[in-house]
């Protein structure tokens, strides 16, 4: 076990911001894993699981051990009439995974092209896009915990998947580190493009017969087309969630704001969307030194350089106050904050 110290978070992190973690380490397996987690070494320090970097928001040099996950490999695990199961390592990059789905005909992760990070972070944050989430094609996942020192399996309804929520983020915060992911795959694709401009994406690129292929595409090309590549303009995609209220709450600000933009959620409820009611707030393009609201997409807060993760963080912090003052609605961030 190689331990770096004093070492640059900066490329492994997609907001790119520059600090240092005390100590820094990586495992390519469970075995390496258990050895770092089981040293003296580490039960000096505190330890924080690093996948991609694409959720997490850097505010201050971190004063522990960075363990970086690289478990790789993808295999198929079992198969049914209608699903292959296929195990994945933690440390495989998602997009990788979503190709090799797509490379082999399948189904289910097509809608979630493009998004950035590891397969270990995907149930963390029960990842989602274009009307489906990671939850729809989970089957089970292993992780390791960290004081009791075992590998146990979670089923999905162990992991307690809601809206950008997991068991993993709230009871088990920082207890595990999830060590592989199995999903069950349709051998039959059930395409699903109701959700915002893919079929319109699917129609400009003259796709006569719909396949797994084409969805896959149509997202990548909406996506590029709308937000900040992260190599170019750090970020880490939607800062905020999407707020939930209940629906009398809804119809008394649509009375007020007829503009308003919201989608009928579990039973009684509706999700705003964030980005309008940011946009309307007027930081829809805002810039100060180097941290800003992408002109595009109001959702996503960007780091064009130099900026610190505390000015990001503030920067929230003012967003979450003026929509709040304006509509009296809550704005809960979506990235991790460090
Ligand atoms: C341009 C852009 C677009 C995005 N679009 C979307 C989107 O459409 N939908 C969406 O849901 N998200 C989106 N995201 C957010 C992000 O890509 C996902 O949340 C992703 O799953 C994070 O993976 P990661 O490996 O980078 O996690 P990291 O940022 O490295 O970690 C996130 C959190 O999970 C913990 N963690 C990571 N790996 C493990 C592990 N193996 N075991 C235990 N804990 C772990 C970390 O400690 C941290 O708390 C986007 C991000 C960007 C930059």
């Amino acid at each position: 076990m190689q331990i770096r110290e004093n070492f640059s978070l900066k490329p492994y992190s997609t907001f790119g911001i520059d600090v240092n973690a005390k100590y820094f380490s990586t495992f390519h397996s469970v075995d390496e894993l258990k050895e770092i987690l089981n040293s003296p070494f580490s039960n000096l320090h505190s330890q924080l699981i690093l996948g991609g970097g694409s959720n997490i928001l850097f505010t201050k040099d971190v004063d522990g051990l960075v363990l970086k996950n690289e478990i790789k490999g993808i295999e198929i695990i079992s198969e049914d009439n209608e699903f292959i199961y296929v195990k994945t390592g933690a440390g495989v990059n998602w997009h990788e995974f979503v190709l090799y789905c797509i490379r082999n005909g399948y189904a289910g992760v097509e809608n979630l092209s493009l998004i950035p990070g590891n397969v270990g972070a995907s149930p963390m944050q029960n990842i989602g896009a274009y009307g489906v989430e990671v939850k729809d094609v989970f089957h089970q996942l292993e992780a390791y915990h960290i004081n009791e020192k075992t590998l146990r399996p979670f089923s999905l309804s162990e992991c307690e998947f809601g809206y950008r929520e997991s068991v993993f983020k709230r009871k088990y915060k920082n207890e595990f580190v999830i060590t592989s992911v199995s999903f069950g795959l349709n051998k039959t694709p059930v395409f699903n493009t109701s959700y915002g401009a893919i079929q319109q994406e699917l129609d400009k690129m003259g796709v006569k017969e719909l396949t797994i292929q084409a969805i896959s595409q149509a997202i990548i090309s909406i996506r590029s087309s709308k937000l900040p590549d992260w190599k170019e303009v750090g970020n880490a995609g939607s800062f905020f969630k999407n707020p939930q209220i209940h629906q009398h709450e809804f119809h008394e600000l649509k009375r007020i704001y007829p503009g308003i933009v919201g989608f009928p959620f579990k039973s009684e409820h509706t999700k705003l969307a964030a980005g309008w009611l940011i946009e309307q707030c007027g930081w829809k393009g805002y810039k100060k030194g180097d941290a800003g609201c992408y002109e595009k997409q109001a959702l996503v807060l960007v780091n064009y350089g130099k900026a610190t993760g505390k000015e990001i963080f503030d920067l929230s912090e003012d967003i979450i106050q003026s929509v709040k003052n304006k509509f009296g609605v809550i704005l809960e961030r979506e990235v991790n904050i460090l």
